[in-house]
């Protein structure tokens, strides 16, 4: 386990090998709800203002149990104590914010194409019209998930990324005679500094050069999913 914002008054943190993501949210239910996002590639983030179905509206959402099941969104705030955000990765980045100040907190999961679409950016500004937060008091969180090392790109993906972004000329690292990398967590990185965050730390793990530590699906098509949780509230 690699606990997140340890001295914040928080429980946040990614899974590691052996567990499963999922059984390990599982448990998280035992003791408080769970938010569970279904996670389709894109930017949208949801406002989790209660644990009914209409706790996320405008998203569509079904209770199934104690999981609030949220539709079409990557990632989602919110102020409530006691509620753990989830999203599931194997590969995919995690990205944690917290604000300390208005004490909203939030989770996004971002690929590549999440990352593209601005997922990162999405957050924050959700962050501030929820709830008000100035982006100088919030801290982030990039990663653990797929390191420049290992992702390895097609050239129309390192364009679009170029095209969209030309400061993301800087993340991408040619190999003569060989595909792209791309720094995901950098360029998510960039994509929180571009909306006012200052105060954000980048996890060193690769999930998929450490197999003792990581599933991962570039690596070997794991079906197992690491868990990215934060919930506002110690236990
Ligand atoms: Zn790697």
């Amino acid at each position: 386990m690699i606990r997140v914002f340890e001295d914040l008054p928080v429980d946040a943190g990614f899974t590691c090998k052996p567990l499963d993501g999922k059984v390990y949210r599982a448990g998280l239910l035992e003791r408080f709800p769970v938010v569970r996002l279904s996670l389709v590639h894109g930017n949208a983030i949801a406002v989790i203002r209660g644990l009914d179905g209409s706790g996320a509206a405008p998203f569509r959402a079904d209770l199934d149990e104690d999981f609030l099941d949220v539709y079409d969104a990557d990632g989602a705030v919110t102020d409530l104590t006691d509620v753990y955000l989830t999203t599931t990765h194997g590969d995919c980045i995690p990205i944690w914010a917290y604000d300390p100040v208005k004490g909203a907190a939030g989770l996004a999961h971002a690929g590549w194409r999440g990352t593209l679409k601005g997922v990162a950016g999405s957050l924050i500004r959700t962050m501030r019209s929820a709830y008000g937060s100035d982006p100088e008091d919030i801290r982030a969180v990039i990663g653990p998930g797929i390191g420049a090392c290992c992702f390895e790109v097609g050239f129309d993906v390192a364009d679009a990324f170029t095209d969209k972004y030309p400061w993301a000329e800087e993340y991408v690292s040619a190999h003569p005679g060989a595909r792209p990398h791309l720094d995901l967590k950098g360029v998510n990185a960039e994509l929180l500094r571009l909306e006012g965050v200052t105060q954000i730390e980048i996890s060193a793990h690769c999930t998929c050069c450490e197999p003792d530590m990581f599933w991962s699906h570039r690596r070997s098509a794991d079906k197992t999913r690491m868990l990215a949780f934060i919930k506002k509230g110690k236990e």
